[in-house]
């Protein structure tokens, strides 16, 4: 065949092969345009799942009259006009296909009016490439787009589609993405004219939480806690939750940089570093987190879903996620009120009359005992002040008596029961005192450096000729992951010294896995992950194991051990350690009504 220029529907139909996979994705383009066109209120309808119809009504700057041909024209964008403004683009859309896109692969009809301007204007497209001039039309300021039988002129592409059913819950996914976004948008999504969802924009923390409540469902809100980091001309902020509410797929992961949707490999491996050694193996994270930074520093132009976004300084970007994941999970220690969401139901503030109040003396000659014991074991008991025991003071958090109260009993060899000021709580004893000990073995393997171990005889490892470069060139970073590696040839390598620990690991697939993360993300936290798999190991084994009677004493100290070690709230497995029964949970339990 001669070479020859493809005609400009063909074209258009090739670009709709990037970005117009499925009706989902038609929506994903629209209710973009309309966030870059300032609007606060959308109106979605969709019927036969996307399929037959998709419209997208928006309260947005609009459209002047001759800019509509433009509009559906092929690179033409008013949102970026050169190279320096690529670099810089702050908009959801810049590079001027997905109208004319959708435009080739379905009848497209574009209804706007400015507010400049006293009635509307339409364009409409027969999805064979051809449009006719505007003519007026009745509108409210803003746009609509109706995107109709998408695919109708390409069958092959439409014999793709799943069942109705399922192209609206992409749809939907994508919707609920992007309205996680703009927390002040207002939005309605209907479905062959069923309302599906109906969003109130909100600036208030109460209305956020709502939001975030339709938009990703209320076992997350339970269960997340709200967290916020400003460093280095980054800001990250948005919802962890708490490890013991782990995913077993990866479906509750919502990231946005500068509030865009994106699915991103450095910034998804950043934040499962942070939760490293709190989630069971396996287990996915959950969380919808929000990165801002000036959007020079950020190329968003890697991908044309834009699904991708390539960091200026990526090994910053990284670093400063991982750690803000990681600090804010180290806080999950008990409290006495839970996380800062708000928590459902009441709290003890209100004046229930507490167990101790009825003149019983279960109190203060047993915990002075406590205290003492306590700090015979410890040696010290002043970091505890003594909790001026009486029993109007029990019913506030602030009267001294700590998180987690004090022990009564044990259940069975395994539970630790302890009166609380909010109820009865509840420790497995095993789970916790394995976290704490394993926190206390991180804690100083952190303070020294790794120690190495040379082998007799160096263990040869055949590498690329790249990695053997980069093993040469990154010898620093290897020595200080407690390898020593020589060159010893242009694709060979030979390991002299291993991190003590690990001897009986493999080492060579360890340092594998180093150099290929040196050489993605410049950094690995790799020996450390296997330092820390091996002292969870030891920890599991030399912690209490269940069915030992412990003294309330010994109790007592566990409980305070547990307040003050990071991560306490779950085990190195990510079970929970602990529980709580409330006064108002177990008065509903015997039907007593205050
Ligand atoms: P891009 O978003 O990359 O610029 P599009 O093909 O999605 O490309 O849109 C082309 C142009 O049409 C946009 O640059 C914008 O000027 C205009 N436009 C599209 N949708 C809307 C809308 N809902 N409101 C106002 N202008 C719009
Ligand atoms: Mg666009």
């Amino acid at each position: 065949m001669p070479i020859r220029e493809l005609p400009p529907q063909l074209v258009n139909q090739i670009a709709a092969g990037e970005v117009v996979e499925r009706p989902a994705s038609v929506m994903k383009e629209l209710l973009e345009n309309a966030l870059d066109a300032g609007a606060t209120r959308v109106e979605l309808d969709v019927e036969a799942g996307g399929v037959k119809l998709i419209r997208v009504r928006d309260n947005g700057g609009g459209i002047p009259q001759d800019d509509l041909p433009l509009a559906v024209a092929r690179h033409a964008t008013s949102k970026i006009g050169s190279l320096e403004d690529l670099e810089r683009v702050a908009t959801l859309g810049f590079r001027g296909e997905a109208l004319p896109s959708i435009g080739s692969v379905a009848r497209l009809q574009l209804t706007s009016r400015t507010a400049a301007s006293e009635h509307g204007w339409r364009i409409e497209g027969d999805g064979h490439g051809n449009y006719a001039a505007p003519a007026p039309a009745a509108h409210a300021p803003g746009t609509s787009v109706e995107v109709r039988d998408l695919f109708f002129n390409t069958p092959a592409r439409r014999k793709f589609l799943k069942s109705e059913q399922t192209e609206f819950g992409h749809l939907d996914t994508v919707v609920r993405r992007i309205a996680l976004a703009r927390h002040g948008l207002d939005l309605e999504l209907r479905h062959n004219g069923r309302p599906m969802l109906a969003l109130r924009g909100s600036a208030d923390e109460a209305g956020i939480a709502r939001r975030l409540q339709e938009l990703v469902g209320p076992e997350f809100i339970e269960h997340a806690f709200h967290i916020r980091q400003i460093s280095a001309g980054l800001s990250l902020s948005g919802w962890l939750a708490r490890p013991t509410f782990s995913r077993s797929q990866a479906d509750l992961q919502y990231f946005y940089v500068n509030g865009r949707v994106v699915r991103d490999k450095l910034l998804a491996h950043a934040v499962r570093l942070g939760f490293h050694d709190v989630l069971f193996h396996g287990r996915h994270p959950a969380y919808v987190l929000y990165l801002e930074l000036d959007p020079a520093r950020v190329d968003v132009n890697a991908h044309p879903a834009k699904h991708e976004v390539r960091f200026r300084d990526s090994r910053l970007v990284h670093d400063f996620v991982f750690r803000t994941v990681e600090e804010a999970l180290a806080g999950t220690t008990p409290q006495v009120a839970g996380g800062a969401m708000p928590t459902v139901g009441p709290t003890s503030q209100s004046a229930h009359q507490h167990p101790y109040s009825d003149g019983q003396r279960q109190g203060s000659m047993q915990v002075g005992d406590m205290l003492a014991a306590y700090g015979a074991l410890h040696g010290s008991a002043t970091e505890i002040s003594p909790p001026g025991f009486s029993a109007p003071n029990l019913v506030s958090p602030e009267s001294g008596v700590p998180p987690l109260g004090y022990a009564l009993a044990q259940l069975h060899g395994i539970y630790i029961l302890a009166a609380s000021p909010e109820g009865l709580v509840l420790v497995d004893m095993h789970a916790a005192h394995e976290r704490i000990t394993y926190e206390r073995m991180k804690a100083a393997l952190h303070q020294g450096s790794v120690v190495t171990q040379p082998l007799l005889v160096p263990t040869p490892v055949p590498v690329s000729r790249r990695e053997a470069d980069l093993a040469e060139a990154e010898g620093e970073a290897l020595a200080a992951n407690g390898f020593v590696v020589e060159r010893r040839g242009p694709e060979s390598l030979a390991i002299r010294e291993v991190p003590a620990l690990l001897v009986r690991e493999d080492t060579v697939k360890l340092l594998r896995d180093l150099l290929a993360d040196l050489a993605e993300h410049g950094e690995s936290r790799r020996v450390g992950e296997s330092l820390e798999r091996v002292l969870a190991t030891s920890a599991c084994h030399t912690s209490v194991r269940a069915h030992r009677e412990l003294t309330l004493a010994e109790m007592n100290a566990l409980l305070r051990d547990m307040e003050r070690t990071p991560r306490a709230d779950q085990c190195n497995h990510g079970r929970p350690t602990w529980t709580r029964l409330s006064l108002p949970e177990l008065d509903r339990l015997f039907l007593r009504g205050r």
